[in-house]
């Protein structure tokens, strides 16, 4: 059996239960070598399999293998499993295989909403998740979905912001949406979400500041009803009060 599990966006507060006792209860880990290092505690004397970061489709077919011998295989991805992690990929590869590999999703506390969460209600309203990461998307599809989610007036958290290789994706990305955000809409850059480093910031579409993002970095973009109070940011859900 595989188990894709979702291991949150860092501490062990942010684990559910049912990823912790689903790591504790597999017979090997398999996963990219900074998450395994986020669940040492977990591990103890299992066998590990683990690489870097782009041998993913490696590291899910090894799981595949491992588990058509009758092993318990935890699958592990930050955040959650199914958005931009391996939940996708192994059911993909699981689809193709002719012997039955049973598969179960276990979920994980996804970046976006740690970050909601330590803004205070930002993602009140209807929202939509866009990856900046053109690795495995085209960027056209990215600037499409980036102009057609701000005229639509979506709350956007954005993922894979910013890498040393694609530093410009995000002030282009604002360039798009810019057309139809309001530049006092308010901005929430939240770092290192649930970690040692975590840090929070709170400005407007107009005085963002690019430099402060990162690859371990979620930003949120309000709609036309988000407003600042203090260190929060709200978006309204409709109440009148
Ligand atoms: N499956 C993951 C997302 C993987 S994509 C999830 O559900 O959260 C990787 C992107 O997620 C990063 O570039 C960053 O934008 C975001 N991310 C992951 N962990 C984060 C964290 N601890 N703090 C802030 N953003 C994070």
């Amino acid at each position: 059996m595989i188990y894709v599990v979702g291991i949150g966006p860092g501490s062990k507060d942010m684990m559910t239960l049912e990823a912790i006792k689903t790591m504790e209860n597999a017979d090997v880990i398999v996963g990219y070598k900074t998450y395994i290092n986020l669940i040492t505690e977990f591990i103890r004397d299992k066998e590990v399999v683990s690489n870097g970061m782009r041998q993913e489709i490696d590291r899910c077919k090894r799981a595949v293998e491992i588990a058509k011998e009758g092993k318990n295989v935890a699958v592990i991805s930050s955040g959650d499993a199914g958005i931009y992690g391996m939940a996708g990929l192994i059911l993909e590869l699981t689809s193709k295989e002719e012997t039955e590999v049973p598969v179960k999703v276990v979920p994980g506390v996804t970046a976006s909403i740690g970050a909601a969460a330590i803004l205070g209600a930002p993602i009140m309203h209807d929202f939509c998740h866009i990856s900046l990461s053109d690795l495995l998307t085209p960027w056209e599809v990215i600037e499409k979905r980036l102009r057609l989610a701000a005229e639509a007036d979506f709350v956007v958290c954005l993922y894979n912001p910013r890498s040393k290789g694609r530093s410009e994706h995000l002030a282009k990305a604002f360039e798009i949406m810019g057309e139809f955000k309001d530049g006092s809409i308010p901005v929430g850059i939240v770092k290192d979400v649930g970690r040692e480093k975590e840090e929070k910031f709170v400005c407007t579409f107009d005085t963002m500041d690019f430099e402060r993002v990162d690859m371990t970095t979620m930003v949120i973009i309000g709609n036309k009803s988000t407003f600042i109070d203090g260190d929060k940011i709200i978006t309204p859900r409709g109440y009148t009060v």
